[in-house]
């Protein structure tokens, strides 16, 4: 699965029938907002881009280009 922000994969094990990484981590709520909306709730954000908009909201919007909406 890939990451619907950087695009690389984000090791989301949810296929599988797993508990994947992603219940254990504290996605910030308006992060996943600027999921697409046909891809809410069947992707993970991967740990890098949570991790980048934790630090540096701004940059990370600046990025990904999410400035304008
Ligand atoms: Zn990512
Ligand atoms: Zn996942």
């Amino acid at each position: 699965m890939k990451c619907p922000f950087c695009l690389k994969n984000n090791g989301c094990v949810l296929d599988e029938n797993q508990n994947c990484w992603c219940f254990s981590v504290r996605v910030p709520k308006d992060l996943l907002a600027y999921i697409p909306l046909g891809q809410k709730g069947s992707v993970c954000v991967c740990q890098e881009c949570i991790e980048f908009y934790r630090t540096d909201k701004l940059g990370f919007l600046k990025v990904f280009d999410f400035e304008s909406r």
